[in-house]
């Protein structure tokens, strides 16, 4: 069964080694670990339902605890320390877009409000009922979530939009394609999660971010349905689509999503290079993708990502040796690691091997091979169960990511990390914080933060700290001129930066249209625009 109250299922636990722990603890010192609330003692705090009752909604208090919080950072420390306070009134599963437009007149005709909830798998605070005298109603589409056409001319798929990314790809491959969305969420994350918070996969480079993978579709709204056509291009105005990307719950449910899919690759390899820096890496992955090379994902750590990731991964003699032959030649203590990867057929794929060596090799680049690559393919889904662990050593984790023109990355990196490195200093609070450039593009690249802090005995004073350091991280990407997010979207935690990049005519437009498909306001209100 899924955890209710962390990452993953029940019966999956990470594992870190002794010396990796050891290391975290040198670098924040010892973790103590707080109390968890059992399911049990938060269930009884779930008040009586407001909503009247409908054949289609349960009220059962343990679904709708079940139901109240996604992944953030806030989210976890609420549902450890069984402080949540708001919980949605009722959960409705509906199987069929009839249903969904029954619930959601149901909800004009009572005034409650509706949560569109995928995999519940949002980082900002997406699904969370706010407080309010309006009772909630979380529409959970998991029933959703079959194949119901595959058309093989046009390489176009339509599934009904609750479908998880495991179950998405198997029923594609049974075809001979694959959608070829990664994001790291896969095992819970869905489809119409992401295309309603603009989602990238791992291999966007390759197969494109969801804005390219959503081709049409049907939207439930309180005005109506729309329906958005798979054309493969058009000119007729504004592209209907852009309305029902990042939307958040707010234009209406997405019942079935149209996707571009691909035939399955021949081949898929993930290769690992090492730069004796952070400048020739940089370089090296500029001019790829200024070349155009074919590739399908290139993520680039910085020396203390690479030094960090080399110790969590245990494996200390193989490890061991690699780091020795790098030293020999010139990937020192400032390397960095790319990963590459490349997918599609053979000869492409060995072509585009051989140039991407090439250009790494002209910036000293040392190619480390496969093996390190393969390693991170078969972990690729399993590293977000490290929070479980990490918390329970007395551990928060958390990731922050932006994306910026190539000309502002150097120095947003620099920016988003000291602010967060020195974030809890009045505190005398170390915080651990290491970054990757990942999801690249030909103008600029998405940077992901991660960093590390003690939990405290008081959940109220870890969100103290989790509140100030989002705030000075936060701060440093709109300084520095990154987007508020490249992949996580607005909720409720990045509302308050989005002023900057929309601007009062930008934000007022997107109230506006949200309205004018919701005009009494029930489609998850107070997330990404208020
Ligand atoms: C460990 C971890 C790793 C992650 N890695 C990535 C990553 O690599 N890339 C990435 O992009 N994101 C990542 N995320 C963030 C998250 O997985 C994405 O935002 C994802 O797209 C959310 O999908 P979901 O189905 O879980 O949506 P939910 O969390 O259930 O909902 C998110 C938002 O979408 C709306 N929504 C959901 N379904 C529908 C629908 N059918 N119709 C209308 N609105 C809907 C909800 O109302 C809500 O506003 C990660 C999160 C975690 C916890």
């Amino acid at each position: 069964m899924k955890r209710w109250n962390g990452w993953g299922e029940e019966s999956v636990n990470s594992h870190l080694s002794p010396a990796a722990a050891a290391f975290v603890k040198h670098a924040i010192g010892p973790g103590i670990p707080a109390r968890d609330a059992s399911l049990e003692e938060v269930v009884t705090q779930v008040p009586p339902t407001r909503l009247p009752a409908h054949p289609l909604i349960t009220s059962d208090p343990t679904e709708r605890v079940r139901h109240a919080r996604g992944q953030s950072l806030p989210d976890w420390i609420a549902l450890r320390s069984g402080c949540l306070e708001t919980f949605p009134d009722g959960v409705a599963y509906p199987e069929s877009q009839s249903e969904v437009r029954d619930l959601i007149q149901y909800a004009r005709t009572t005034g409650a409000r509706m949560i569109p909830y995928g995999g519940g798998t949002s980082v900002v605070g997406h699904i969370n009922p706010l407080p309010g005298d309006q009772p909630v109603l979380t529409v959970d589409l998991s029933r959703m979530s079959r194949l119901y056409s595959i058309d093989e001319t046009n390489q176009l798929a339509t599934f009904g939009a609750g479908v998880t990314g495991p179950h998405l790809e198997a029923q594609l491959r049974a075809y001979g394609y694959t959608l070829g969305h990664f994001p790291q969420s896969f095992e819970y994350s869905t489809l119409g999660g992401w295309i309603a918070t603009r989602s990238s996969g791992q291999q966007s480079l390759g197969y494109g971010r969801i804005e390219q993978l959503f081709a049409g579709g049907r939207v439930e709204t309180p005005s109506g349905e729309l329906e958005v056509q798979p054309f493969p291009a058009s000119a007729t105005g504004m592209d209907l689509r852009e309305i029902v990307l990042g939307s958040e719950g707010r234009l209406g449910i997405v019942t079935e999503a149209t996707v571009r899919v691909t035939p399955l690759p021949e081949q898929e390899q993930f290769l690992v290079v090492f730069f004796p820096d952070w400048e020739r890496g940089i370089a090296a992955v500029r001019r790829m993708l200024q070349m155009r090379l074919p590739l399908a994902m290139l993520r680039l750590s910085t020396p203390l990502e690479t030094k960090t990731n080399l110790a969590l991964a245990g494996h200390k003699h193989l490890l061991g040796a690699i780091e020795q032959v790098l030293a020999l030649r010139g990937a020192g203590n400032n390397k960095c690691m790319l990963l590459m990867g490349i997918v599609g057929r053979e000869a492409v794929v060995r072509l585009a091997r051989k140039e991407a060596l090439d250009i790494a090799g002209k910036l000293n680049g040392v190619s480390a091979g496969g093996i390190l690559g393969a390693q991170w393919q078969k972990q690729r889904f399993r590293t977000p169960y490290l929070r479980n662990t990490l918390w329970s050593m007395g551990y928060a984790v958390d990731t922050v990511e932006t994306a910026a023109t190539w000309d502002h990355v150097p120095a947003i990196v620099e920016a988003v990390e000291a602010a967060l490195r020195d974030g809890l200093a009045a505190d005398d609070e170390q915080v651990y914080a290491y970054t990757h450039l990942s999801h690249l593009y030909r103008h600029g690249s998405g940077i992901y933060t991660t960093y590390l802090y003690r939990i405290a005995s008081d959940p109220a004073e870890t969100l103290h700290r989790w509140q100030v350091l989002k705030e000075a991280a936060s701060q440093a990407i709109v300084m520095q001129h990154g987007t508020i997010s490249h992949q996580h979207g607005v909720g409720t935690d990045h509302q308050h930066y989005l002023f900057a990049e929309k601007g009062e005519l930008g934000l007022a437009a997107m109230r506006q249209l949200y309205a004018s498909f919701d005009p009494q306001g029930i489609m998850n209100p107070g997330k990404l625009v208020v």
